[in-house]
């Protein structure tokens, strides 16, 4: 059930709200907004009287979620949820943010060389896999933490914010550190004790849509990490499996209107992963940022043929910075900005 409190409601009568709902025998996850707070109750609702709460003080009005997932629906946070990070930066505002870097960490020099790269062509953020989850246990499976580490002193040299993913639930603490923003892979989307564990944490999670997932099951793993406490969830679309065979993955376009209809989460576009052609990764970030997605991951390398993983989508830098002067582009056409 969602409890949405009138603007001039005090702090006073949210808890006298708070306490009933609670005694009522549901949890209570309260948001903050500029203008309202909206009280999501989680629980045994289906039997609760609603008039119960509608009649307290301060309370605008109430209703029941007919939605599987009640913390990421919209209705949570009708203004959308702005994911804030330490330095300022923000996924879910105006701007629209750039998350760049290559598919996995591989050496000192190769780390820094991008971290300067993409801090020249504007990204705010820079991505890099640690620990990698790869079709073959014989492909090369990343270089750990020690890797982590590198790409968390090249982002600092560089002011960048750090996005690595963590595969298991024995990695978050140790990654800790050196993590601003914990990926969660495709492949792990529905790795629900990760995501409970990360549910726990207090450091935005981007979460990728799963190979054969729906947009619903998307936001129901969502709910998982919310329903710890987490509320900083930033969703991705990076294609999915379907009979199509000209691309890796089919990127789902229409997925970043959806979630934003259906949820307050932010989304981002990854059509490095969506498409798997570097040829083809431009194009589909202009599409999402066209489509409303409030941020765009691609891989990057200076050797871009020679990555050790996902060289055929992976950008060389002359080809990233031209897309990041059409991306400005596209980003005011839509009332945003890079
Ligand atoms: C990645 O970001 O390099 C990655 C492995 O992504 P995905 O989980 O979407 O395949
Ligand atoms: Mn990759």
């Amino acid at each position: 059930m969602i409890v949405s409190m009138q603007e001039k409601a005090t702090e006073e009568q949210i808890f006298a709200v708070i306490e009933v709902m609670e005694e009522s025998g549901v949890n209570v996850h309260r948001t903050t907004g500029a203008t309202q707070t909206i009280l999501a109750g989680v629980g045994p609702t289906a039997g609760l009287d609603l008039t119960k709460f509608e009649v307290l003080p301060g309370v605008l009005n109430v209703h029941r979620i007919s939605s599987p997932y009640k913390l990421a629906g919209r209705a949570f946070r009708p203004e959308g949820t702005v994911v804030e990070f330490p330095n300022g930066a923000t996924i879910g505002g105006k701007q629209v943010a750039v998350i760049a870097g290559p598919c996995a960490i591989e050496n000192r020099e190769q780390i820094f060389t991008i971290a300067a790269c993409a801090k020249a062509a504007g990204a705010g953020f820079l991505r890099g896999g640690a620990f990698k989850p790869r079709s073959s246990p014989y492909a090369f499976q990343g270089l750990g933490i020690p890797g982590l580490q590198l790409m968390h002193e090249a982002a600092q040299a560089n002011g960048l914010l750090t996005v690595s993913e963590v595969m298991e639930i024995s990695q978050i603490e140790a990654m800790l550190p050196y993590t601003d923003c914990f990926q969660v892979g495709a492949r792990n989307m529905q790795n629900f004790n990760l995501l409970r564990e990360l549910g726990l944490i207090r450091k935005p999670v981007l979460l990728k849509r799963g190979i054969a997932a729906t947009i619903e099951e998307l936001l129901l793993s969502s709910e998982y990490i919310m329903s710890g406490g987490n509320y900083d969830v930033i969703l991705c679309e990076r294609g999915i499996r379907t009979y199509e065979t000209a691309t890796r993955n089919t990127m789902d376009i229409a997925a970043i209107p959806v979630v934003h209809m259906l949820s307050h989460l932010p989304i981002v576009g990854d059509p490095s992963h969506g498409t798997g052609r570097r040829d083809m990764v431009g194009s589909m970030a202009k599409a999402a940022v066209a489509a409303g997605a409030d941020a765009i991951l691609v891989e990057i390398h200076p050797n871009a043929d020679k990555a050790v993983s996902d060289a055929a989508q992976t950008l060389f830098f002359d080809q990233f910075e031209k897309l990041m002067v059409e991306l400005r582009v596209v980003a005011e056409a839509v009332g945003r900005t890079l």
